[in-house]
């Protein structure tokens, strides 16, 4: 894991000098000046339960308040957009991996500022055959940098016990019935009265993170709280984004 973090931290260096999006030179940070402005981080109104923007403040957005909700809290770093998804978009399909550490920076940050507290983290599993198609876990990679700067320990104890049809173009009901029974905890013991930190990607319908977070409630996480990347807004209701 150590050598992993250092590789993806050498990539980063050689890369850093550009734009992550526009590829323009520059001299500190991620984005230059323009590309910056078109980043639309979540820090401004949401909802408190599943963290999506909202208008105003809200306790439940009408995307989260009729529906079965096991983890306690869902924050995510940006709005998904169209800036966030052609970033999400290079990280998983185009080679980009050490987009990981930028998106790492930008969730320990919601993890700070929301004052939240987990004894491990852990990450979306992929099943043997995606993560072979693939050659890598995103949400692994998210989770291991993460980790790093948070200064907690990441736990691979959630297995995918079976394929699933792409989530892509379901809605919501079809993607819980297509993720039934697809994830099991290997360790329970290591969960039972544990604050559990889950790391995804993109917060779409919530169909994945949330059927997990029931899953680690099950066995017997005190707290499930999920971070991802990006998350839809509850202004405009999306559910074709590549949440896996
Ligand atoms: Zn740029
Ligand atoms: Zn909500």
């Amino acid at each position: 894991m150590k050598r992993f973090a250092a590789f993806i931290k050498k990539l980063l260096f050689n890369e850093r000098w550009k734009c992550n999006l526009c590829g323009k030179e520059i001299f500190s940070g991620y984005f230059c000046p323009e590309c910056e402005k078109k980043i639309n981080y979540n820090d401004k109104n949401i909802c408190n339960r599943c963290g999506r923007k909202t208008a105003v403040p809200e306790e439940y957005c009408d995307s989260c308040k009729n529906i079965d909700f096991p983890a306690d809290k869902v924050r995510s770093a940006l709005c998904y957009d169209k800036t966030s998804s052609i970033l999400i978009q290079n990280f998983k399909y185009n080679g980009k991996k050490y987009l990981a550490e930028i998106f790492s920076e930008f969730i320990s940050n919601v993890y700070f500022k929301n004052f939240l507290s987990a004894d491990f983290i852990t990450f979306v599993p992929m099943s043997v055959k995606e993560k072979k198609n693939r050659g890598f876990n995103q949400s692994e990679l998210l989770a291991i940098a993460t980790a790093e700067r948070i200064g907690l320990p990441v736990k691979d104890i959630l297995l995918k016990t079976r394929e699933t049809d792409r989530q892509a173009k379901l809605n919501r009901e079809e993607r819980l019935k297509n993720l039934r029974g697809a994830f099991k905890v290997t360790d329970k013991k290591e969960v039972s009265g544990k604050k559990v930190l889950l790391i995804d990607d993109v917060f779409t319908t919530g169909a994945t993170s949330l059927t997990i977070s029931g899953i680690l409630k099950k066995a017997g996480a005190d707290k499930v709280t999920v971070l991802t990347v990006a998350s839809v807004p509850n202004i405009r209701e999306n559910t074709q984004s590549d949440e896996q």
